[in-house]
């Protein structure tokens, strides 16, 4: 018998008896630490960290996979790569996030304009429920298992594990990540001609677009080194398919970025994620095994929106003077394209709503070093938020639910946490649009209403966890125990 069948039941056996709020955590990638932090004034609470649960097990002939919670992305990956040449999975090109809340709030990757997102390629879950249960897709009924897919798993139970469908890939892919140092109306140029055409390209090739400000170094000619701040783009692609190919899609559809040859390579799907990750090919695929990011994660705060119609030039020129504002190289604007299989799949298929009529979506981040200056910090993403208003999606002002953004509502802090349904809908409308009555609606039957699977594992972020059925969130709370922590709950976000 798993660990995880005695573990947990009894687990939320205790808590339930206990009264004692209970968060789980698999990746710890939520944007608002959610998944371990606390913000209510409730003195007590649990945490079930999944991350040594997390085998993977592939099987090449039913092209399908079952993938523990506690896994990251890069474990996936790598199992799936170390099978088969010719499968993949669709999920994000950070592999330190966790498939359990990755895949449970949707789940964007290179592959989405061809397959969906991850959560529209699960064909069956694991989950422990309000009462302790282990249900899997026919124990637990149609409506959870739709809910879970893109929900937020936290809304309804802890997921122990995902089957997901393995989807076709090439042998052999091609990729580039070019960085341009460019006047901002270059760079304005260049975003004119992806927001006009990342979405309607062919859907083997994704680009996405990331903009910061960075120090540029030259030699003057006095052989003096000078610095400045310039702007960088970058630009950032994989094509299912030859080099050869790629270059003629690029030169047609993105004649602006100019793409080199020699800035392409092409290598194995798996390898590709190596790519993104290291900035260079070539290392060993173990790197996808690693928990512990490259990245140098600062506290962080996002805010996302979606977008239906290009935004004009000189909006977008202003956009780009905002960066300037923050220290160098802390705040960007990220944006990935939408289209394909994303535009055909229903609204309505699973909780993730933002299908049809969204070109692109952008994700604004700034991260900052010094804890006391957090306001200031992230007063620049809510300024640049307001500045989009115009230009972004509205009724609601849509808003991807893995973004998690506190800023859009929460839960009454003064009254147990709990929010009217009319309430909750404000906040889980811009993450689920209608949706969000069909999954409240799984979460009552599923009896997450009764013992309060949101006060079970969710915090106060993800929209249905805040959908007001019983939000007892936390603040700094006392950490009763917890299984499968190897260190302390440190302030720290991700690792
Ligand atoms: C560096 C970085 C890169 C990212 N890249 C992408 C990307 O490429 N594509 C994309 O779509 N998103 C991306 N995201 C967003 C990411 O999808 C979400 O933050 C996601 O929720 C993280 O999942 P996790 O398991 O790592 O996080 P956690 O913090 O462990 O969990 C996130 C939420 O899910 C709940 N949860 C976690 N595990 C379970 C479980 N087993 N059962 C029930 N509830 C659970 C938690 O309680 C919490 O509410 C990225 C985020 C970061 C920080």
């Amino acid at each position: 018998m798993e660990t995880f069948s005695i573990a947990f039941p009894a687990t939320v056996y205790c808590a339930k008896k206990h009264g004692v709020q209970i968060r789980t955590r698999s990746g710890g990638h939520d944007y608002e630490g959610l998944s371990y932090v606390s913000y209510f004034n409730v003195p007590k609470f649990v945490v079930i960290d999944l991350r040594n649960l997390s085998s993977v097990s592939v099987d090449v002939e039913s092209k399908s996979a079952w993938v523990q919670a506690g896994a990251t992305i890069g474990e996936l990956y790598y199992a799936i790569g170390t099978k088969s040449e010719n499968l993949g999975f669709l999920a994000g090109d950070c592999h330190t996030v966790g498939v359990g809340g990755l895949f449970g709030g949707g789940g964007y990757g290179y592959l989405a304009r061809k397959y969906g997102l991850a959560a529209d390629n699960i064909l069956d879950a694991k989950i422990v429920d309000a009462e302790g249960r282990i249900l899997d897709k026919k124990s637990m009924g149609e409506d959870l298992f739709w809910a879970i897919r893109g929900g937020g798993p936290a809304s309804f139970g802890i997921v122990v594990a995902w089957k997901v469908r393995l989807v076709p890939v090439p042998k052999k892919v091609a990729v580039f990540d070019v960085l341009r140092n460019l006047e901002n109306d270059a760079t304005t140029k260049l975003f004119h001609q992806w927001q006009s055409r990342a979405y309607k390209v062919d859907e083997d090739l994704t680009v996405y677009m990331t903009f910061q400000t960075a120090v540029s170094s030259t030699i003057d000619h006095n052989g003096k080194n000078v610095t400045k701040i310039v702007l960088q783009a970058d630009m950032r692609g994989s094509f299912n398919g030859s080099v050869d190919k790629l270059l003629g899609l690029m030169e047609k559809e993105f004649p602006e970025l100019g793409l080199q040859r020699q800035e392409c390579l092409e290598m194995k799907w798996v390898e590709s994620f190596l790519f993104f990750i290291l900035f260079r090919s070539g290392e060993s695929l173990d790197v996808l095994l690693s928990k512990k990011s490259n990245f140098n994660f600062l506290s962080l705060k996002v805010k996302s929106d979606f977008v239906k119609e290009p935004i004009p030039d000189d909006v977008f020129e202003k956009m780009l003077e905002m960066l300037y504002e923050e220290d160098v190289g802390k705040a960007l604007i990220f944006v990935f394209p939408f289209g394909g299989k994303m535009s055909e799949i229903s609204e309505s298929a699973i909780p993730f709503p933002h299908r049809a009529g969204n070109i692109y979506a952008i994700l604004y981040q700034v991260s900052w070093e010094k804890e006391e200056e957090k306001e200031k910090h992230a007063n620049w993403v809510r300024r640049l938020y307001v500045y989009l208003t115009p230009y972004v999606s509205k009724n609601p002002r849509a808003t991807y639910s893995n973004f998690k953004d506190l800023d859009l509502g929460t839960n009454n802090l003064n009254k147990g946490g709990h929010a009217s349904i009319k309430q909750a809908s404000i906040w889980g409308t811009k993450y689920f649009k209608n949706n969000f009555y069909r999954a409240k609606a799984a979460c009552q039957r599923a009896g997450a209403g009764r013992l309060g699977v949101c006060s079970m594992s969710m915090g106060n972020g993800g929209g249905l966890e805040r959908a007001g059925y019983r939000c007892d969130e936390v603040l700094g709370g006392e950490v009763i125990f917890a299984i499968g922590w190897e260190k302390e709950i440190s302030s720290s976000r991700m690792q």
